[in-house]
């Protein structure tokens, strides 16, 4: 592991976060969102790990705007956002309540003071407790179950459940889910925690806790450079094995590079099984999802390094 590397990709996803704070309103395009936050990530020097996910209410992951993208930031807004330098990731999320229903409370005559006043600001102070109750016992050769076990304790406390079928996960080099995974429940299974770069991510929902595979997201990644027939499909092909290697991207930043006849390069490129493309993954029940993520290296010591 190059810890020097980590840090600065941590750092740099520190930073942008605390910027993406200052600027995302209700009813701002997330076209417009994603791109000031990778535009950010290149002025200070960082590659993307992965397409910025900007996921709304039941939506939990996976969710990027396409090109033409005309949707409006609204609702539970998780923002999930990734920063590599030689490919030494940082994985880091927050969640927004852009609905901001303090007003109402008054109405119904809610203390606004009272902080359970508002399902998702419950949701979020749920995910943000649960990792924080995580980091705080996570070191090397802990059970990672009881990591788990510490995510779903803390959630329930909220009266809400994590969501059973997404996970935390290590990260190597060019690879943003390698090894272990980091459950957000007590799986019971007997597997002890190594030294490592890992991605903690607790998601809370007073839905089923658990999601299914909605829409094509329009995020991809490489699985096979067996050749492709069309010229185009080939062209897109090799820009993607130099540019992101085996880590996730979009059909945004295909359009950006190539225009729009490059969709139809990407349609290509799936059909003959050079890349997957993830599915939105959506709460089963429709109800709203928050998320916090943070990345911790686990070295001689425990370092939030996307703090
Ligand atoms: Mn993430
Ligand atoms: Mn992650």
């Amino acid at each position: 592991m190059n810890t020097k590397k980590i840090l600065v990709a941590g750092k740099i996803s520190s930073q942008v976060k605390e910027y993406a704070r200052t600027f995302i309103k209700k009813d701002m395009p997330l076209l417009e969102i994603a791109e000031k936050i990778e535009d950010k990530i290149k002025e200070l020097g960082g590659e993307f790990a992965f397409p910025t996910n900007l996921s709304i209410n039941e939506i939990a992951a996976h969710y990027t705007p396409s090109y033409d993208d005309k949707t409006l930031a609204h609702g539970l807004l998780k923002i999930d956002l990734g920063v590599h330098v030689d490919g030494w990731i940082a994985d880091t999320a927050f969640s927004l309540d852009l609905e901001d229903n303090e007003e109402d409370s008054h109405k119904f005559g809610l203390h606004p003071e009272n902080k359970f006043q508002n399902t998702n600001k419950k949701l979020i102070q749920a995910s943000e407790k649960a990792l924080e109750n995580a980091i705080e016992i996570l070191k090397e050769d802990i059970l990672i179950s009881s990591i788990g076990g510490k995510i779903q304790e803390t959630i329930e406390s909220y009266g809400a459940l994590p969501i059973v079928n997404l996970s935390g996960h290590e990260m190597k080099k060019y690879e943003l889910h390698a090894g272990v995974t980091i459950p957000n429940i007590n799986d019971k299974k007997n597997i002890i925690l190594k030294k490592g770069l890992y991605a903690i991510e607790p998601f809370a929902t007073f839905g089923n806790g658990k999601v299914h595979d909605g829409k094509p997201s329009g995020i991809y990644i490489l699985i096979d450079s067996k050749n492709v027939r069309s010229p185009i499909a080939r062209e897109v092909l090799e820009f993607i094995e130099e540019k992101y290697k085996t880590l996730p991207f979009c059909s945004r930043w295909i359009v950006k590079k190539f225009g729009t006849k490059a969709l139809f390069g990407l349609r290509q490129l799936e059909e003959n099984g050079n890349l997957h493309q993830f599915p939105q993954l959506v709460e089963t029940s429709g109800k709203p999802v928050s998320q916090t993520e943070q990345t911790i290296l686990i070295d001689d010591e425990k370092i939030v390094t996307t703090e």
